[in-house]
């Protein structure tokens, strides 16, 4: 695969993680730093350090983050701690966060966890931040998450996608079935985003990447497929949800995995809805699954995470 690395403002930085912890995007500024997105909460504590060799020997004058996912929102309470910065969040996670709603964040629903922070500013789509010395615009761009945003630097033509759009798909999506939202609410993200004139996307997980038409292409592509079949977008989605958990945990064993399933909300309410399997039988098949695509295998009785580059 050919990849064009795009060229970036100095004030820019892309701290790329993995699709445990989301890519952190430092943008530096004499007004004050601002970090884009912190991780995995179990990666706090790398997530620290990167950040540190970052702002080398400068501080974190405000936390952003594009949405309220565990591996976008994880290291806040870390970097607040260390930094006794403001944290800034969309306008339309801020509900969900004040009550804590685990099924809103994904939190116990998908077997994730996080570490309880206060947000203190709100972002809103429509305005412009003046982070890095640019001019970033914050746009809805609801589907993944209802509340996510992203940022566009017009003259430039740099997108902060988040998990709305990455160089291969976007981040899994509620079947119609469980919230009739979700996936008409990603088509209008994309055609939304389709009409931007982007030059690089500065995705939340993998490298920058530039050619963002052929980026949209291959998401309308695999969002036609969804629409057509949402056990499609179901399967795709508990794929995503135990190769996470895997990452998290590195190993998991193995008789215990129809009980995690079933003790789970995500795979159990999915389960019940589209499949009807047993737990075993679920589990059999996500054990194959992840095998086949290369992020897992089977070794003593466990299933064991294969570190990739995603
Ligand atoms: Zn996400």
């Amino acid at each position: 695969m050919s990849h064009s690395t795009p060229i970036l403002p100095a004030s820019l930085e892309v701290i790329v993680r993995d699709w445990l912890s989301a890519n952190h995007i430092l943008l530096k500024s004499a007004l004050g730093n601002v970090l884009i997105d912190t991780g995995y909460v179990s990666d706090a504590p790398r997530t620290l350090r990167l950040v540190e060799a970052a702002l080398a020997g400068e501080t974190l004058a405000r936390i952003v983050n594009t949405h309220v996912h565990s591996d976008h929102v994880g290291g806040n309470a870390a970097l607040q701690q260390r930094y006794g910065c403001p944290i800034a969040v969309p306008e339309g996670e801020t509900r969900a966060l004040a009550q804590w709603d685990e099924r809103e964040l994904l939190l116990e629903y998908s077997g994730q966890s996080s570490a309880r922070f206060e947000f203190t500013e709100v972002l809103h789509a429509g305005q412009h931040y003046p982070w890095g010395d640019l001019d970033w615009l914050a746009l809805a761009a609801p589907g993944h998450d209802m509340g996510a945003l992203v940022f566009f630097e017009r003259s430039l033509g740099l997108l902060i996608s988040g998990d709305a759009l990455w160089e291969h798909g976007f981040g899994f999506v509620m079947p119609p079935s469980i919230d009739p939202r979700c996936l008409k609410a990603t088509r209008a993200t994309l055609e939304m985003l389709a009409q931007l004139p982007i030059k690089a996307v500065l995705p939340g997980h993998g490298r920058p990447f530039t050619e963002p038409a052929a980026a949209l292409e291959r998401c309308f592509k695999r969002l036609e497929a969804f629409e057509q079949d949402e056990t499609r977008l179901a399967r795709h989605a508990l794929r995503v949800v135990l190769t996470f958990a895997l990452l998290g945990a590195r190993r998991m064993t193995l008789t215990d995995l129809p009980n995690y399933l079933d003790r789970i909300g995500i795979y159990r309410e999915f389960n019940a809805r589209f499949f009807g399997w047993s737990a075993q039988a679920l589990a059999d098949w996500l054990v194959m699954e992840l095998e086949k695509s290369g992020v897992a295998r089977r070794e003593d009785g466990e299933l064991v995470a294969v570190q990739g580059d995603g």
